[in-house]
């Protein structure tokens, strides 16, 4: 794997189909939002995969079924955006301020390792130079919005 400029809808479609079966057997609605326009990256293409899965992954264990993960690009202030929207259970307020913290998890003993946003924090700020925000509402649910820099840095 390589950093070069990549088609990050592609790589995000492919990814999504590979999470399909995971969201299916949650009885969770996947969907993507497809841009019109194409969208390009800096990076290791792995790299984006390994975000998005977790992104996801984590959405769909916080849904209860027939409610909805939605991925779609969008832009912000200059900067490309990726979100993952989810419809579940919100991150409480006590939890918040830890999620990206290694090893915590509020999952049960053998099912989450609590690595997932903390390797994901490292990959988006360190590989592609941007930044993860969270927007969350208890019971209604949390998005995840992921910035990319318009010119990322080597790692
Ligand atoms: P793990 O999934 O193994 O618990 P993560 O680092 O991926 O570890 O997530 C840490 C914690 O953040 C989760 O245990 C959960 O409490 C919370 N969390 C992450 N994503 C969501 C989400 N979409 N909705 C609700 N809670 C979430
Ligand atoms: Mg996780």
């Amino acid at each position: 794997s390589e950093r070069r400029t990549f088609d990050a809808v592609a790589g995000v479609e492919d990814t999504l189909t590979m999470l399909a079966h995971e969201a299916r057997a949650a009885k969770v609605n996947l969907l993507f939002e497809r841009p019109r326009e194409g969208v390009t990256l800096q990076g290791e293409p792995g790299r984006l995969t390994q975000v998005v899965t977790n992104l996801v992954v984590n959405a769909i264990h916080a849904c209860p079924p027939g409610a909805n993960v939605t991925v779609r690009f969008g832009q912000q202030a200059g900067a490309r955006t990726l979100e993952v929207e989810d419809t579940g259970s919100g991150i409480p307020e006590d939890v918040l301020p830890r999620i990206f913290e290694p090893m915590f998890t509020t999952k049960e003993v053998g099912k989450g390792t609590g690595l997932g946003l903390s390797i994901i924090h490292d990959i988006v700020t360190g590989h592609f130079g941007g930044e993860i925000l969270v927007d969350t509402r208890l019971g209604q649910g949390t998005t995840f919005t992921v910035t990319f820099p318009g010119l990322a840095p080597f790692t």
